[in-house]
């Protein structure tokens, strides 16, 4: 037996990725599943990406790069945060790294000491708490209602804030919930966090150009400049390019903690893939029109969705304000009992309840924090959601309530 070190002890595997795998294999008995578990745009990469990628593989040896990234995707991050977020950032303050996602376990693991309290504000993104958790780190996770846009309020972050608190962690729009935050939302959060300064600040905004209903996207760094060195922006290609598969993600911070996190990369990965550089660069650089169409098509999707579940009358769906994942609200389920006489207690039993009777796979609202909810992608054609949602729609319609 392999001795597995304790610092796993409290860290589960990803829960959208374990759903996905029950769809797989009740999929593998013959039944048609539709999965709506995993989150990943269903669109290609636009072609002018990949062949930039292929075109430099073919002239070039691709080499290790520097550790936070080639000097040229670096000035196409900056680039960016100064064109699309009105942010300027030197180089020596921006990281590259594999996905948005090793962005944040290289910023963990460079800032937090056992006991640290790090702020997630729930529904939160699975992969917080967890990596958290790897670096001895305590979860702190205040609840942000459906009636309240799923949105922290000062007076919830001030009630949270600890003498040991690190790390507040924001997400806009919200994957599950899809909220997004005006500036004077993210400003009166800011007045409660110039109050203490032992706080820093994450702002993971991959889905920042997926907002709905003509929403501008504003950047935490925008909307709070004064609070610039303890604030690190999350972001990264995979959402915005469908990407997923490159692992580009970037980072604009201190330059401290950018140091830091570059030291943790030299002596991990090296650097991220250097064709797959090449292909971010590109993205960022190129023709930005695949973003709108994506955008687009996402709000749409959204429609389909906000509008079959409305006619679903003991599940509740506010319209998501960005990303693609619709959070259902199922209160009205629990307690319910199926046709096979089995009691529904919480939201996994509701989601297990979808996989099996409605061979519909979604994400129950544990994952995220906050329940009694369950989670759909709606990254999938409108036939496909449209049929989603009758199927739901069917196996609700069958419970004993
Ligand atoms: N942050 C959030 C909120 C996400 O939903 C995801 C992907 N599901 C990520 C980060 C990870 O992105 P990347 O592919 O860049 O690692």
């Amino acid at each position: 037996m392999s001795h597995i070190a304790s610092r796993l002890a409290a860290v589960k595997p990803s829960a959208s990725m374990a759903v996905s795998q029950a769809a797989r294999e009740l999929a593998a008995t013959g039944v048609d599943v539709i999965d709506l578990g995993l989150g990943e745009p269903d669109f290609a990469a636009p072609d002018h990406i990949t062949e930039a990628a292929f075109a430099a593989a073919k002239a070039d040896r691709m080499l290790y790069t520097a550790s936070l990234g080639t000097p040229d995707l670096r000035r196409a991050v900056a680039a960016k945060f100064s064109r699309e977020n009105g942010l300027d950032y030197a180089i020596d303050e921006i990281a590259v790294a594999n996905g948005a996602k090793q962005i944040i376990f290289n910023a963990l693991m460079a800032t937090v000491e056992e006991g640290d309290e790090l702020i997630l504000p729930a529904p939160y993104f699975v992969s917080y708490p967890e990596m958290a958790k790897l670096f001895g780190g305590v979860p702190v996770t205040p609840a942000c209602a459906a009636e309240a846009g799923f949105r922290l309020t000062p007076e919830v972050l001030d009630a949270a804030i600890t003498e040991k608190s690190r790390w507040l962690f924001l997400n806009m729009p919200g994957n599950p919930s899809g909220a997004v935050y005006t500036t004077e939302q993210l400003q009166a959060l800011g007045e409660v966090l110039a109050k203490h300064p032992q706080v820093m600040i994450l702002s993971d905004e991959i889905y920042e150009h997926i907002v709905f209903d003509g929403r501008e996207f504003v950047s935490f760094g925008k909307a709070c400049p004064e609070l610039r060195d303890r604030t690190l922006i999350v972001n990264g290609v995979s959402k915005a390019y469908a990407m997923t598969g490159w692992r580009v993600g970037y980072a604009a911070g201190p330059k401290d903690l950018i140091k830091a996190m570059a030291t943790i990369q030299s002596q991990s990965c090296t650097s991220v893939s250097a064709p797959a550089q090449i292909a971010a660069q590109a993205a960022l650089e190129g023709p930005q029109d695949c973003v709108a169409t994506f955008c687009r098509a996402f709000e749409r999707r959204r429609d389909v969705v906000v509008e079959g579940i409305a006619a679903i009358n003991t599940l509740t769906l506010d319209p998501p304000e960005g990303a693609f994942y619709a959070y259902i609200g199922c209160a009205a389920l629990i307690g319910a009992k199926t046709p096979a006489g089995e009691v529904l207690t919480d939201d996994v039993a509701v989601a297990t309840y979808l996989l099996n009777d409605a061979h519909v796979a979604a994400v129950p609202g544990t994952a995220y924090g906050l329940s009694p909810f369950f989670r759909i992608s709606t990254a999938t054609s409108e036939e496909i959601l449209t049929e989603a949602i009758a199927r739901i729609g069917r196996a609700v319609a069958k419970l004993d309530m």
